[in-house]
C-alpha cells in the first residue's frame, strides 16, 4: 500500500526541514504525484537527504580489504591508510594528517562476528534492523556458510568494476522483514528490538462512555521510522 501524503518524508534525515522546503501534490492528467518547492531554493542547496532502506558494500570492494562501516559505508581507514593500501607502499606518509576526519576511537565491532562499524549508533542501527538475522558469528570465515557461498557466487557473476547492486542488499531487505516479524512474535522482548511493544490500548465502545481494555490489541512503533502499527493476536 502506498504511503500517505503525510508520510512521504519519513525516510528523510531531517523531515521537518524537507517539509519547509517542498511539498507533494497530486497532478492532474494521470501524472500522479509531483514535488513542488514552497520557497525559493538557492543554487546548489541540498533540498533533502533520505536514509537508505538498506545499504551494502560491493563484494569485491570488501574482498580487497577496503574497510568501510558495515551499516553506513563510511570509510574506516584514514586517508594515509587508504593511500598505503592502494599504492602497496607501507611507507607512504601524507601531509596534514590532522585534516583527516576518520576517528578510529569511535569505531565499534559486533561482539559476535567482529564486523566493523564507524560508531556505536551504526552498530545499534544494524543490530536493530537486520544484523541479528545476518550475523555469521563464528562462521564469518567459513566458506561453507550459505551466506558466504552466496557472496562468492555473486562475485563470480559480477567481476570488477562492480556497477550492479550487491546481492547483500536483497539479503538485508529479507533480514529486515524477518527480524521485524521475529520481534513482533516475541512481543518486542528481544534483547535489541527494533520494534518496541507498547501496552495494550484502551478503546471507546460506540457511544457509551465506558472504556474497555482489549488484551488482543497492542501498539508497536518502529525505532527506525517511528511509524505506529496495530497488532492483534487471535
Ligand atoms: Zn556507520
Ligand atoms: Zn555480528
Amino acid at each position: 500500500m502506498a504511503a500517505s501524503m503525510a508520510d512521504m518524508f519519513w525516510r528523510c534525515a531531517v523531515p521537518e526541514a524537507a517539509k519547509r522546503t517542498v511539498e507533494i501534490r497530486h497532478i492532474g492528467g494521470g501524472k500522479g504525484k509531483g514535488l513542488f518547492a514552497t520557497r525559493s531554493i538557492r543554487k546548489g542547496e541540498t533540498i533533502f537527504q533520505e536514509r537508505p532502506l538498506v545499504s551494502s558494500q560491493f563484494q569485491w570492494n570488501a574482498l580487497y580489504r577496503y574497510r568501510a562501516c558495515d551499516h553506513c559505508l563510511r570509510s574506516l581507514e584514514t586517508a594515509e591508510e587508504n593511500a598505503k593500501r592502494l599504492s602497496g607502499n607501507a611507507h607512504v606518509n601524507l601531509p596534514y594528517p590532522e585534516l583527516c576526519t576518520i576517528q578510529n576511537g569511535l569505531h565499534q565491532q559486533c561482539p559476535d562476528c567482529q564486523v566493523s562499524y564507524c560508531s556505536a549508533e551504526c552498530l545499534k542501527a544494524a543490530r536493530d534492523q537486520y544484523h541479528q538475522v545476518l550475523c555469521l558469528r563464528s562462521s564469518r570465515d567459513n566458506p561453507a556458510h550459505p551466506l558466504n557461498k552466496l557472496e562468492e557466487a555473486w562475485r563470480n557473476m559480477h567481476y570488477p568494476p562492480e556497477t550492479a547492486s550487491s546481492i547483500m542488499l536483497m539479503a538485508r531487505m529479507v533480514a529486515t522483514v524477518k527480524q521485524a516479524k521475529d520481534n513482533l512474535g516475541t512481543g518486542g522482548s528481544n534483547s535489541s528490538p527494533s520494534f518496541a511493544a507498547r501496552q495494550p490500548t484502551k478503546r471507546r465502545r460506540s457511544s457509551t462512555s465506558s472504556w474497555v481494555t482489549s488484551s488482543k490489541v497492542s501498539w508497536i512503533s518502529c525505532d527506525v521510522c517511528s511509524r505506529r502499527l496495530c497488532t492483534r493476536s487471535e
